[in-house]
Parts: C-alpha cells; sequence; structure tokens
C-alpha cells in the first residue's frame, strides 16, 4: 500500500511531565518520567483516575502541559499543535460520524487538509482495505458492528500517518467476547505496521496480554515499568501486586513480601506443620476448569489483611479436594517470595516540587533507565 505507507516509527520520552488543572489541587500527573522504545506497544495501566488519559491527552496534544517535556525521536513536541505532532488518537467509543460512510470517515481529516476527493477517497479506501474493511467501505457506522467500527477507527487514526498511534481505552465499549477478539487484532496490526503503540487500559488482562512494556500507574505517578512477564514475576510494590492480581501479601518481620497464588503450599491442618507456615480457614472453592481458586482466611491476621487465595491446577484439587470451613496451613518456597518495595505516597504524603536550583540539577538525572 503506497498511498499510506507507514512512517518510520517514533520512541517517545516524557520528562518530568506534570498536569495539575487547578492551583492548590493534587496534581493529576506528577513529574512521572517515562521512555517508549520506538516501534513497540506500550500501555498504560491503573486504576480510574491514576492519570493515564491525562498523560495520553498530554503526548496527544489535546491538553496543555503545566511543566515537564514529551520528546519524540528527540524532537521536543511539548508545546506542538496537535496535527504537528505525529501523533494520532483513537477514542474509547470510536467517535465516527454516523452519517457518514467508512470511506468518508476515514478521509475526514484529508478534507479538512484540503486534499482533493478522489485523492482522498483513495487513500481512505486503500487504508480500509488494510484492515480488511474495502468490501464495507460504503456502509455508515450504525450499518457495522463494534469490531468492523473499530478497524474504521483504526483506518481514521492512521491516514494522518502517525508515527505514534495513541489509544484511550479502545476496547472497554465492547462486549467481552469481541473484547479479547479485537485486543488480537490490535496487536497484530502493531505489530505488522511496526507503529508505536501507547494504549490506556485499567485491566491488567488486556495490558499483559497487548504490552512489550507495561507501565503501572497510581495517584498521577508510575509504580512499576517492565514487560508483562517483569511486572507479574517481581511486582514493585504491594499495591502493584494487589492490582496485578493473583498475588497474597503477607506482612513478615523484614517487611511485607508477595506470592503468586499458584505458587502457595496447601496442606491439612492434620499433617505436621513446617516451620512458619499459616494457620488459614477455607472459605470459598471456585472452579474454573483449569483451575481451582480456593479463598482462604488467615486465622489471626489484621483486618483488611486476612483474605488469601491458592490456585491449584484442576488435577491438584481432584487429588486432594479442599473443603469449605477446613482448617489447612499455607506456606511457599523462600524462592517465591516477592519483598515489596513502599510504592507511591499518596499526593498529600509527598515532598513538594522541586524549585530553582534544585529542579534544574534534578533535570540532569531526570530520565529513569528504562530497559527495553
Ligand atoms: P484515568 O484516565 O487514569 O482514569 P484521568 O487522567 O482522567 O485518569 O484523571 C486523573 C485525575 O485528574 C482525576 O483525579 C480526575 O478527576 C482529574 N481530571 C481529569 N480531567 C480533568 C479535567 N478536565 N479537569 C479537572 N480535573 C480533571
Ligand atoms: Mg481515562
Amino acid at each position: 500500500m503506497n498511498a499510506a505507507a507507514t512512517p518510520e516509527p517514533a520512541a517517545v520520552e516524557i520528562v518530568a511531565l506534570t498536569k495539575r488543572y487547578a492551583p492548590g489541587t493534587p496534581a493529576a500527573v506528577d513529574r512521572i518520567d517515562l521512555r517508549i522504545a520506538s516501534g513497540s506497544y506500550c500501555c498504560l495501566l491503573g486504576p480510574s483516575g491514576c492519570g493515564k488519559s491525562t498523560t495520553l491527552r498530554m503526548i496527544a496534544g489535546h491538553e496543555s502541559v503545566s511543566s515537564g517535556d514529551i520528546l519524540l525521536d528527540n524532537r521536543n513536541i511539548t508545546n506542538l499543535p496537535a496535527a504537528a505532532r505525529g501523533t494520532a488518537m483513537m477514542f474509547q467509543s470510536f467517535a465516527l460520524f454516523p452519517h457518514l460512510s467508512a470511506t468518508d470517515n476515514v478521509a475526514f481529516s484529508l478534507k479538512m487538509k484540503g486534499v482533493g476527493k478522489a485523492e482522498r477517497h483513495k487513500r481512505a479506501n486503500d487504508l480500509l482495505e488494510r484492515v480488511a474493511m474495502g468490501h464495507l467501505a460504503a456502509r455508515k457506522p450504525g450499518e457495522l458492528s463494534g469490531g468492523q467500527q473499530q478497524r474504521v477507527a483504526l483506518a481514521r487514526a492512521l491516514i494522518t500517518e502517525p508515527r505514534v498511534l495513541l489509544l484511550d481505552e479502545p476496547l472497554s465499549a465492547l462486549d467481552p467476547f469481541l473484547r479479547i477478539q479485537m485486543r488480537a487484532e490490535l496487536r497484530r496490526w502493531q505489530k505488522e505496521l511496526g507503529l508505536t503503540f501507547i494504549h490506556v487500559t485499567h485491566s491488567q488482562e488486556e495490558a499483559m496480554a497487548l504490552a512489550d512494556t507495561m507501565v503501572v500507574m497510581n495517584h498521577g505517578v508510575i509504580e512499576q515499568v517492565g514487560s508483562p512477564h517483569a511486572v507479574y514475576n517481581h511486582p514493585a510494590s504491594e499495591f502493584v501486586a494487589r492490582f496485578m492480581g493473583g498475588h497474597n501479601v503477607f506482612d513478615t518481620p523484614a517487611g511485607p513480601i508477595a506470592v503468586r497464588n499458584d505458587r502457595m503450599r496447601i496442606a491439612a491442618a492434620t499433617q505436621a506443620a513446617t516451620d512458619g507456615a499459616l494457620a488459614a480457614t477455607v472459605t470459598d472453592v471456585e472452579y474454573q476448569g483449569t483451575y481451582v481458586l480456593l479463598g482462604l482466611a488467615l486465622d489471626g491476621a489484621a483486618a483488611g489483611r486476612q483474605n488469601v487465595s491458592v490456585l491449584l491446577s484442576e488435577a491438584a484439587f481432584l487429588a486432594r479436594p479442599y473443603a469449605h470451613g477446613e482448617a489447612v496451613h499455607l506456606s511457599w518456597a523462600e524462592a517465591d517470595a516477592r519483598v515489596l518495595g513502599p510504592g507511591v505516597k499518596p499526593p498529600s504524603e509527598r515532598a513538594p516540587a522541586p524549585t530553582g536550583a534544585e529542579a534544574a540539577r534534578q533535570d540532569d538525572t531526570a530520565v529513569l533507565a528504562v530497559p527495553f
């Protein structure tokens, strides 16, 4: 396809990026540093309100920056208008014009630029071909399924030949079945196009399925950056361990640790307890097909810290079923315990932004070394 040849992907670098919507309020995004490798799939992940969309909108140029910088391949784009940045945005609702055909939806931004009808229709239809929508190019959004609309929205974002595609919860309007199908398509498109994708989601499952690099955010700052494998196997803080799910957090004399629930060892309380084993009671047994998920309450644990889960293979559970109300002992191998760092403080407990000479000094070292 030559009309919309894929441009070289860009690396994105964010330096001390801050957004404060109103003076005196906590920063929605608080001095974050991040490097996103060129041609990678990056997911910004975190709970609602943690600053994901604000970060994405600042990269897109749809939101002004309070302080800090955004670079695209070493070009400072912080104050450029959205259209001059080399980025394009794909929205949650796809935001297609209902009265326009797929072709006219995709061609819209070219029309705004004054590109002639024949030329813009050709480029739009080439792109629709590329996302396997050529045969439906004449249809209006209302005559297309959710998945087909997503492809039109993708083609519409790509028509500006962006080097970075920004996606804000692009799958959340879809039903669960379509969501899983479409996320596989997004991943395939990203690899095929070779562009840099930055995708915002509150779903850790979605981020794990898609990302080369996951950026876990909380309270306007970054808690952890890494591959899904690295984040899942080495959560940096209790927040990350709990947000990712599939982990138990235990308080030990050396501080809190996380243990994956499929690495837990469980034994009936009638057996001799191993050293350091914790007494617990089975409170829930959930059959999940390949696995059986046991919910348990730790005996004598502090309020809010009793709940623990153990994931057993179906075969292990069938070999030794545990019943609701049964007393057990829980333990783990030392090698499966992950020591957790303190994580991010809530905004009210954080140090104020540095000023003057202190800020200038920090600027030299502000960029996090993120392993690619
Ligand atoms: P997320 O996308 O992670 O859910 P947002 O970036 O939308 O989070 O919001 C981060 C914080 O900034 C939230 O506290 C939110 O209420 C606030 N916020 C977002 N947009 C605006 C706005 N336009 N004006 C004022 N506050 C905003
Ligand atoms: Mg959001």
